[in-house]
């Protein structure tokens, strides 16, 4: 049954159960467009769906006799029900490791768990956001396909574009490490560098829509934000199943641009109203690396406004100075009674190595940013041993190979005999 819970727009296209877009700061409503920002305040604009309400046991059923990847909660997506058959990379489900090996280490005892994202087609979470911005690129008749990007989302978005028949375009800061950029050229699309951070490859991205050169063009997380900010939502989505349709006491999640967060706070809501889960409190963390640690300065301040800063650390994939979800970032974490915490660049590489050597995982260095301020968190008595806790590792350490190198060589290089293996000390 589909229960129509706020007024519906005329929607032109088939998005499945999203029903309109609605700005987040005064609620106006618009139909479903590849448009980001209130006309009337400049608010953020949300999906805004017609939820399957009223019947949990069969959507419950519904979705476990789905797909292994994000499609199994078409219901609850901006994307047609038959999304499952368009060629698409098929993103998520990925593996919710119990961690027990690191929780002995850092003295949890109530479960801990890493949330695995580096199983994703191209190694990184952003493959859930692009599968979503695709369909909506495909029904708003774009054939280019483009972003500005830290690192994961241009290879992202270039493996979907290939896989999808797109030509894409994508726009990255010109100093990244060696593996997102051959991960984000790979795929054959057009990658351009820009002479400048982040935030001015997106601010270009932002003058270049407005511009008849960029006409056509479907930008995942410029003007198509709305749609690619719901994939993250499939996140909330996995772990509750995952846990045997349970909400965690606890999450500690990596913070960017702060889309991510919020949206694994939308999804977690949404489980509930339809009933797929048990409402009970659950507190969300924010994790960020020292060095560009916007967020996390102005929640320590007590500040509901995030201060842009200039970004300098090896966590790259979090290097956006000036964050779109910032104080909504903020709002959550006061809310749910959670907290947003960073750790610096020695403590990311200790926190990558930490995390294979226990559990045989191989972060980057977003993944080295949240265990380090999990790690930090417990220490300080901010975050619950006790409670459920569950882990984004949000990319592939290959990626990044550069953080750990240094510290990562053989522990000895010999002559193939055993008498020099005997002389390096490693016999027995
Ligand atoms: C993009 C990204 C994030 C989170 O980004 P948001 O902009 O906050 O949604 C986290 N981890 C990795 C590895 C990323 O590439």
């Amino acid at each position: 049954m589909a229960v129509q819970t706020e007024t519906t727009a005329t929607t032109t296209v088939d998005l499945g159960p999203a029903s309109g877009l609605s700005c987040r700061e005064c609620g106006e409503r618009f139909p479903l467009g590849p448009i980001f920002a209130c006309e009337l305040c400049f608010g953020p604009l949300e999906v805004a769906y017609d939820l399957p309400v009223g019947d949990p046991e069969g959507l419950r059923k519904q979705i476990e006799s789905g797909p292994d990847n994000i499609w199994r909660y078409a219901p609850l997506l901006p994307v047609p029900a038959d999304v499952a058959t368009k060629p698409n990379l098929n993103p998520g489900w990925t593996k919710l490791v119990k961690a027990d090996n690191l929780a002995a280490e850092l003295g949890v005892t109530g479960g801990l768990f890493i949330k695995d994202d580096s199983g994703n087609p191209t190694h990184s979470f952003k493959d859930r956001v692009v599968a979503q911005a695709l369909e909506a690129a495909r029904a708003f008749g774009f054939t280019t396909l483009s972003c500005s990007s830290t690192g994961n989302l241009a290879g992202a978005v270039g493996a979907a574009a290939a896989r999808a028949g797109f030509r894409s375009c994508v726009f990255i800061p010109h100093d990244l490490e060696q593996g997102k950029v051959v991960m984000a050229a790979v795929y054959g699309g057009e990658l351009v560098g820009i002479e400048g951070n982040y935030d001015d490859v997106n601010r270009f991205c932002s003058e270049l829509i407005g511009d008849p050169v960029g006409e056509g063009w479907g930008f995942v997380n410029v003007n198509l934000r709305p749609y690619y900010g719901e994939g993250s939502k499939t996140l909330a989505y996995e772990i509750c199943e995952q846990l045997g349709w349970q909400l965690p006491d606890q999450l500690v999640v990596p913070i960017a641009s702060g889309s991510q967060l919020t949206k694994i706070d939308k999804g977690l809501q949404e489980l509930i109203k339809l009933g797929l889960v048990e409402d009970k409190p659950y507190k969300i963390f924010g994790a960020q690396a020292e060095g560009c640690s916007p967020v996390s300065t102005a929640f320590k301040a007590g500040h509901d406004v995030v201060r842009p800063q200039k970004p300098n650390t090896i966590a790259k994939s979090l290097a956006i100075g000036n964050p779109a979800d910032g104080p909504y970032v903020l709002d959550i974490a006061r809310r749910t009674g959670g907290a947003v915490e960073d750790v610096n660049d020695e403590q990311v590489v200790d926190a990558i190595k930490l995390l294979a050597r226990t559990e045989g995982i191989f972060a980057e260095t977003a993944g080295g940013v949240t265990v380090g301020v999990t790690r930090k968190l417990i220490e300080a008595g901010v975050l619950d041993p006790a409670l459920t806790t569950v882990v984004l590792n949000t990319g592939d350490g290959l990626k990044t190979l550069d953080a750990v190198a240094p510290t990562s060589q053989a522990t000895a290089t010999i002559k193939p005999s055993l008498d020099a293996f005997r002389a390096a000390g490693l016999a027995g």
